[in-house]
């Protein structure tokens, strides 16, 4: 008895369902992962990660006189050929949301006996259901649902003999990855969160601090489980809790986009279908290129370009200068971000950025605009993390940080800035565009009747 165990978005053995069953139910098991050109884009940070991932994995099947099996292809095919070609009884996987894996995952489960584990999130998205049965549109409620729900740790694994089989082998990345590779490494980025934990709901909003877990691209590549993580993170201060209640915020941005799949382009509410967007190409290369002579934007977006990865609340900054102030397609941002991001992920990015552009189920409401200098000044108070991502403004202090436009010439002079020289005056008057954008939402509303 074969059995296949497909891995996507699950790179590990430990806490990990679809493992656990497979090597417990069969002789054999095949550990197969499938390139798939569509989301193969080498050089990609994304990329590179997954490369290191994929190398641990094989790596970790060592103990088990196993190797991972890589096979380059159009997912569905691929898998279809090698159920032929070992002869496998079962494909073993755990379920993905986006629209592109729920449609691949059919294309295959026509053909193919899958054995689907809900090894993705916590609470998978048909679990959170409202009394009437429908899921949750608004995340408080959804939270208070998914709070109450029992759950436990996914099964050890058994011990079916594993193929050494690699494949096609990996295609070598050059660059090196962002974080280094594998289960284990994630579990020691998990460990040393655990010694800051206690205080997470206080410094959290603190991009200077730089006080959150840093687990997001882990929980997307599935280094980490998210049980795992919230079992060892457990709630007996105010700070894993207030933890916890971020995990919970993932699994809602799953069930969005599953039970919403045409959310990934299209706003899940109507009424602002139709806003007129300006889409300036010299406003949309600023944004991306930091150059927008907000400090805590071209902070957050040169963070982007460097690491891959913006704190939480400057994403929410510059995702919201970005649609409300320059009045730029939210689908433009979210691509961006998409790309650049290590933990870039469809749900999570789209879900967020609809949260943002005020378009998203349980959105932020669209006359919420985000003001850049005083964000930066409550989130970011002596200017620490501006001047660590923007070096022309370090020698500036807390208070002309966010705003340099605000000081004289001298105070300029004396930092050795030159505002539309070594840095850009503001390409957009805040107080404008605030008006603007709630001129052209209201309009959008107001048209769709
Ligand atoms: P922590 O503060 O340590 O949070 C712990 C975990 O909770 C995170 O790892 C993440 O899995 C989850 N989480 C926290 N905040 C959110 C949130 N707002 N929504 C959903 N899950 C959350 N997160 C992604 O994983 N992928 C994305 O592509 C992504 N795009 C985003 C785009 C925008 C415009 C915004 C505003 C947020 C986006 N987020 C995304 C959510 C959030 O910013 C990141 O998960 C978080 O910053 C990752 O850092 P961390 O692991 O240190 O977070």
């Amino acid at each position: 008895m074969t059995a296949i165990v497909w891995f996507r978005r699950d790179l590990r053995l430990r806490d990990n369902p679809a493992w656990a069953d497979a090597t417990r139910a069969h002789q054999r098991v095949v550990p197969l992962f499938v390139i798939d050109p569509r989301l193969w884009r080498p050089g990609e940070r994304r990329t590179t990660q997954l490369v290191a991932h994929l190398a641990a994995l094989d790596a970790g099947l060592g103990e088990w006189d196993g190797r991972l099996c890589v096979r380059h292809g159009a997912p569905a095919e691929v898998v279809r050929s090698e159920v032929r070609r070992l002869g496998a009884d079962a494909v073993y996987v755990n379920d993905d949301y986006s629209p592109y894996a729920v449609a691949r995952d059919a294309a295959v489960a026509g053909d193919v006996p899958l054995e689907r584990f809900p090894g993705v999130a916590i609470h998978g998205p048909d679990e959170v259901m409202t009394a009437a049965g429908t899921p949750p549109k608004v995340f408080t409620p959804y939270h208070r649902r998914w709070a109450e729900l029992s759950w436990g740790l996914w099964p050890d694994a058994g011990s079916a003999s594993v193929s050494s089989d690699p494949g096609d082998g990996l295609r070598a990345e050059t660059a090196p990855p962002t974080l280094i590779g594998g289960e284990a490494a994630a579990v020691s980025r998990l460990a040393e969160f655990l010694d800051r934990v206690d205080d997470y709901h206080e410094v959290r909003n603190r991009p200077d601090l730089d006080a959150t877990s840093h687990l997001s691209s882990d929980l997307h590549f599935g280094t980490l489980d998210a049980r795992r993580v919230r079992h060892e993170v457990g709630g007996s201060s105010k700070g894993r809790s207030a933890y916890v209640r971020q995990l919970a915020w993932r699994d809602f941005y799953l069930q969005v986009m599953y039970h919403n799949p045409s959310s990934v382009g299209r706003e899940l509410r109507p009424e602002y279908s139709g806003i007129a967007w300006i889409n300036d190409a010299e406003d949309i290369d600023a944004w991306k290129a930091g150059r927008t002579g907000y400090p805590i934007v071209d902070a957050g977006m040169r963070q982007l370009a460097g690491e891959g990865f913006v704190h939480n609340r400057v994403r929410m900054i510059v995702a919201s200068f970005l649609v409300k102030d320059l009045l730029v397609d939210w689908r433009i941002g979210e691509r961006w971000f998409r790309r650049h991001l290590i933990d870039g992920d469809v749900a999570q990015n789209v879900g967020n950025w609809q949260w943002v552009a005020g378009t998203g189920t349980d959105a932020a409401p669209y006359f919420r605009v985000f003001n850049p200098v005083s964000q930066g000044r409550k989130f970011d108070p002596a200017g620490d993390y501006v001047r660590r991502y923007v070096p022309e403004l370090a020698e500036l202090g807390a208070a002309g940080i966010h705003a340099p436009w605000e000081l004289g010439p001298l105070e300029l002079a004396a930092a050795g800035i030159e505002l539309g020289d070594t840095y850009p005056e503001p390409i957009v008057d805040h107080a404008v565009a605030r008006e603007r954008v709630l001129r052209v939402y209201a309009a959008a509303k107001e048209s769709a009747g």
